[in-house]
């Protein structure tokens, strides 16, 4: 089972300046053939349909601990697109052009490059997309049973994942784009050398030697610095209080990049950051068209049920 914490893995920027067609760019690492929809949905698969995980023990904690960490990352791009979505609807509901139209009072958000943003199903949202707009599906998921292809195909996965990564950084200057992929090519780092060193320790091939591939200079990445000075690129979490610790017996050596030590932190998972409660989008109806009812309803709901006025969660 999966147990939630309500905490960003890592800090993002609160909404600046609107943009959509950045959000819909940035999709692609979601929705994308090598997005984190597709690295979060291969390693649950295969950690499902794990066999003999008794005798296997430590890829088994590997592969299940990475795809709990993945979650992670599916709901740091959406956070990142809703942060980038936030104003676009109600900015063109209030623009001059907008008023003039009369009856299209929306009329502005007619060219963004992903309509379905605002459209069905999204309220300036996140989609299960890829930047193109095709819905991710299950295709993309490759889980064969047999260990070895699995991690071979997992390096492979997390490589392409770190080359569309560096794509949309080059692509997107909007900051919450920045600091996304700057945090996410230092995990995807981490991730790549996993997957390379229980290949290693299993067959004896090192796949960093054999591919040459992709070599991201992420120290020229300012992004990606306050990560590394942190030491985030070395090492692995066990995203559970009591289980996977066996990782500690693939992840281990020297990072091929850097040659400093791999480790297994002490932690269960990253300290995390409260994510940015994001103003309502009253011009698509998020959370409803009046948005201060469903807030008076809760207000309601909350002295009734005796809880303290003030909410109790938490957000930046
Ligand atoms: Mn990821
Ligand atoms: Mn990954």
């Amino acid at each position: 089972m999966i147990l939630r914490i309500d905490r960003l893995q890592t800090e993002l920027p609160p909404p600046s300046d609107p943009d959509p067609d950045g959000a819909a760019a940035v999709q692609e690492l979601l929705g994308g053939k090598f997005g984190e929809m597709s690295t979060f949905m291969n390693y649950t698969y295969q950690s499902f349909n794990f066999r003999n995980r008794q005798g296997a023990r430590p890829f088994y904690d590997l592969v299940a601990s990475i795809a709990a960490e993945e979650f992670g990352h599916i709901e740091l791009v959406s956070a990142t697109i809703n942060t980038m979505l936030t104003g676009t609807a109600d900015r063109a509901l209030l623009s001059g052009r907008a008023r003039r139209a009369g009856g299209a009072p929306l009329g502005d958000l007619k060219s963004v490059r992903n309509t379905q943003h605002y459209l069905a199903p999204g309220g300036a949202g996140a989609v299960v997309q890829d930047s193109m707009g095709k819905p991710w599906n299950g295709d993309n998921v490759f889980s064969s049973g047999d260990l070895i292809e699995d991690l071979t195909h997992n390096f492979f996965l997390e490589t392409g994942a770190r080359s569309g990564k560096l794509r949309v950084y080059e692509m997107v200057d909007h900051p919450a784009a920045r600091a996304l992929t700057g945090y996410l090519l230092v995990r995807g780092g981490v991730h790549q050398v996993a997957y390379a060193r229980a290949l290693e320790n299993l067959t004896g091939a090192d796949l960093t030697k054999l591919f040459p591939s992709p070599r991201i200079p992420t120290e020229k990445i300012p992004e990606c610095r306050p990560h590394l000075d942190r030491g985030e690129h070395l090492k692995l979490y066990r995203f559970s209080q009591d289980d996977f610790k066996e990782i500690s017996a693939v992840f281990n050596g020297r990072h091929p990049e850097t040659g400093e030590q791999l480790v297994v932190a002490e932690e269960t998972h990253p300290v995390g950051a409260l994510a940015h409660d994001l103003p309502p989008q009253p011009a698509v109806f998020a959370p409803g068209p009046e948005p201060e009812e469903i807030a008076e309803i809760a207000a309601r709901l909350r002295t009734a049920a005796g809880l303290p006025r003030k909410p109790t969660g938490n957000v930046a």
